[in-house]
């Protein structure tokens, strides 16, 4: 078969410059010593285009009429390499939910390649097309439902402004899988496919820590020099003075971040090391979700249900525990210990800042006025959102809708999971009242803008999500692309996306996939 157009200008820095396993050999082991395996993809027997977004397509140079050439479903299933292509699973470990894991790696993830393309290089990767040596006793492949969640939620939160990888494409493989989906002994065949996903780096902090628990410090020197010559150019100066300033800048945005999945309610879930970008975008999505109805003690994930070690409010602490771990595996080769400390603090230092100018802007206070007053006006909205069970979402969008001359609860009516008691409402609206009077002073004609540009009306509900799921199960995928158009313009009204602005339905508060998710994909 030939290449029917599709080139790439390579630019294969992982597998040329770091040590690796040459020989495609599929069984788990463990692979000390390598930073990655050449592993190729594993045939599906008739793979299909179901969607792909083009903006991604042209970060790649390839264009509409390559994307809907018969194949491109080859291409991005894996079936067919295009010349030049160097297949690779990567190594890493983890510590998941706190412990300790050992090497987990690319189990079902294999880079198809490094591409340079308009001075911008990318890793594309395959995720579900496969066993690879990492793939432990599972099967490599991914099932349709979370490969729809992976390729959906990866757009929206780029839309959203948020650091991401990013979704190019998503093919149905037409083999069916078998998964446990609520690990009750109930295993059901369910249809496979693949996403094709793209980021300028896929290195997590657990591709760091396995070197270090392996004690092979001088391979980790090595990477370490790799990462920042590839994918922090911008670096400069010596050795450790550079090192510091990179733990530093992973801190930044890292905290970033952070920052950022609080502003828009979302939930990673699974927030372990093997699941942290070095570059601070969000990877890997899983069972994640985003908050409904308020509630900070709130996670999607159901393995997670009791410890709720990765809930809502804990993510800005787990990010912090996340960075220690990597300056603990940073220490073995790193002499200065302060620096390191130094990046911790400047985590802190990032988050409260940037968390105290984020809150300021959702609730339109001007930046520069905010003093304890607003603190008191921003804890006690939340407050009351909590007890009042209302959505996260919604509530800043009414709040910039209010007539804060005459302001009135009657706003937000839609707001609310349950009927609110008399007390709640009380409550609101003389929150309301104090809020306005401190906007009316602050005579900000911008305030509303600036909210609307802060908080999002479209944000991907997991209830939504499952809809175009179901649907695509059987085959419709109108759902699907709909929502791939209104991910587009997460901040502005559109009147025909009306029905995606709502708060989640009450059909959806346990049903599953609508609000609490398996790890099972
Ligand atoms: P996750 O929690 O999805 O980030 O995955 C943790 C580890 O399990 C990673 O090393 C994954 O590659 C691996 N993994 C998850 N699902 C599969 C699968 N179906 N086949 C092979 N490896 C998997
Ligand atoms: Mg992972």
């Amino acid at each position: 078969m030939n290449n029917n157009g599709f080139q790439f200008q390579y630019d294969s820095r992982f597998v040329n410059e770091l040590p690796g396993e040459s020989i495609d050999d599929k069984r788990s082991r463990q692979t000390p010593g390598s930073c990655w395996s050449h592993c190729s993809p594993t045939s599906v027997s008739s793979p299909n285009t179901i969607a792909w977004f083009p903006e991604v397509a042209d970060l790649l140079g390839i264009t509409p009429q390559q994307m809907e050439s018969p194949l491109s479903a080859q291409v991005f299933s894996g079936n067919h390499l295009v010349e030049g292509m160097y297949p690779y699973a990567a190594c890493y470990g983890g510590h998941q939910f706190g412990h300790w894991a050992g090497q987990l790696g690319d189990g079902r993830a294999i880079t198809l390649a490094e591409v340079l393309h308009n001075e911008h290089r990318w890793d594309i990767q395959l995720k579900g097309a496969g066993r690879t040596p990492y793939s432990r006793s599972a099967d490599g492949r991914a099932v349709l439902r979370s490969s729809i969640r992976e390729f959906l939620c990866s757009e929206a939160m780029f839309h959203l402004g948020i650091p991401t990888t990013r979704a190019l494409s998503l093919v149905a493989t037409g083999d069916s899988i078998v998964r446990d989906m609520f690990y009750d002994g109930h295993p059901e065949a369910e249809p496979g496919a693949i996403v094709c996903r793209v980021a300028p780096s896929f290195i997590r902090f657990g591709n760091f820590e396995i070197l270090a628990a392996r004690q092979e410090l001088e391979l980790l020197n090595q990477f370490i020099d790799f990462t920042i010559d590839r994918d922090f150019p911008h670096l400069v100066g010596k050795d450790e003075r550079k090192r510091a300033d990179w733990f530093k800048e992973i801190c930044e945005t890292t905290a970033h971040l952070m920052v950022e999945w609080q502003r828009v309610g979302f939930v990673h879930g699974v927030m372990n090391t093997d699941n942290l970008s070095i570059l601070g975008l969000t990877i890997d999505y899983g069972p994640y979700g985003w908050l409904d109805n308020f509630d900070p003690n709130w996670t999607p994930n159901t393995t997670d249900a009791e410890g709720r070690r990765y809930a809502f409010a804990n993510q800005p602490r787990i990010a912090r525990w996340n960075l220690a771990n990597l300056a603990n595996t940073l220490a073995s080769v790193m002499s200065d210990h302060d620096a390191l400390r130094a990046g911790i603090e400047h985590y802190d230092a990032t988050l409260q800042q940037e968390m105290s100018k984020m809150q300021s802007r959702k609730f339109g206070f001007k930046e520069e006025l905010i003093d304890d007053s607003c603190i008191e006006l921003i804890n006690d909205a939340y407050k009351t959102m909590y007890h009042a069970n209302m959505d996260f979402t919604l509530f800043f969008r009414r709040l910039a809708e209010v007539d804060i001359a005459h302001p009135s609860v009657e706003c937000f009516n839609d707001v609310f999971y349950h009927e609110p008691k008399k007390q709640h409402k009380a409550e609101l609206q003389q929150w309301l009242d104090a809020y306005s009077q401190r906007v009316i002073k602050e005579h900000d004609q911008q305030r509303v803008d600036r909210m609307n540009q802060t908080n999002p009306i479209f944000i991907l509900r997991n209830y939504l999500s499952q809809q175009a799921i179901d649907r695509a199960t059987e085959g419709d995928h109108s759902e699907l692309h709909q929502l791939m158009d209104a991910l587009k313009a997460p901040y502005t009204f559109n009147e025909q996306y009306q029905n995606y602005y709502h708060k989640r339905p009450q059909w959806a508060e346990h049903k599953a996939g609508c609000s609490m998710l398996s790890c099972s994909s």
